[in-house]
């Protein structure tokens, strides 16, 4: 998968060159490109914002330096998001169905106001929050989209295991985990999960997630 991340901010994003997602990168199992919009801005000083049209405190990013920036890494395959609160929110079945069904992902990173109306009627496809609340701009929501879209692509983790049990797989929260040492401080590991007996854990897993999830989140045994 290519994903070009458009921003007013490209130094932002050095999270997405380490751990797991910067593996990805260098093997090749993922494309990231960060794209300065500030660089398409045909005004001498390079200016991307400007006062909104009918009154209102705040800047907005204007559509020359945008449009021309999406232009320049269209193709074919370029489903275009824009990080927006306005946005539907992001959730795993978003994440999961970016990540089977799509090619190239076009990230837009507001800032300030956020973005002039008219580039979204051209271009987007998808607004996209990652939560009802508002930051200062698009590029954490973007990082957030990409870590999680990244880890679900063929070979971006060590062990395609890893999610099979996940949290929100089959709408249930993951069950407890523990590791070595078996007892630590007095505190002790349960007992099932020690003796070998596989049918017993796979048991007590699916119950661990059942009443977890009905204590927590009794919205996704809902939806099941
Ligand atoms: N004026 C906008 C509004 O009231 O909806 C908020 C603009 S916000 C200060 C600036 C930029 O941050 C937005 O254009 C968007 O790209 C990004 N942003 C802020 N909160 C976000 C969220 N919860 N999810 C995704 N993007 C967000």
């Amino acid at each position: 998968m290519k994903i070009d991340i458009l921003t007013l901010f490209p130094n932002s994003f050095t999270p997405l060159t380490e751990s797991i997602i910067g593996r990805a990168q260098k093997n090749d199992k993922i494309e990231i490109n960060v794209v300065d919009i500030r660089e398409f801005s045909l005004d001498k000083h390079k200016k991307c914002d400007d006062y909104t049209f009918g009154g209102g405190e705040g800047l907005l990013m204007t559509p020359q330096p945008l449009f021309d920036c999406i232009e320049s890494v269209l193709d074919d395959d370029a489903f275009v998001i824009y990080l927006s609160p306005k946005g539907k929110t992001l959730n795993q079945s978003v994440v999961q169905d970016l990540a089977t069904n799509y090619k190239h992902l076009v990230l837009i990173c507001g800032h300030y106001e956020g973005i002039d109306q008219r580039v979204i009627d051209t271009f987007v496809d998808m607004e996209l929050s990652i939560g009802d609340y508002i930051l200062t701009g698009g590029e954490l929501p973007a990082m957030v989209l990409v870590d999680a879209v990244a880890r679900l692509l063929p070979e971006v983790l060590g062990n395609d295991q890893s999610f099979k049990n996940e949290t929100f797989k089959d709408n249930l929260l993951e069950f407890p985990q523990y590791t070595r040492p078996s007892e630590f401080r007095g505190l002790k590991v349960p007992e099932v999960l020690l003796s070998g007996n596989h049918q017993e854990v796979e048991k007590w897993r699916k119950q661990q997630s059942e009443e977890l999830t009905k204590k927590r989140r009794p919205d996704l045994l809902k939806e099941k």
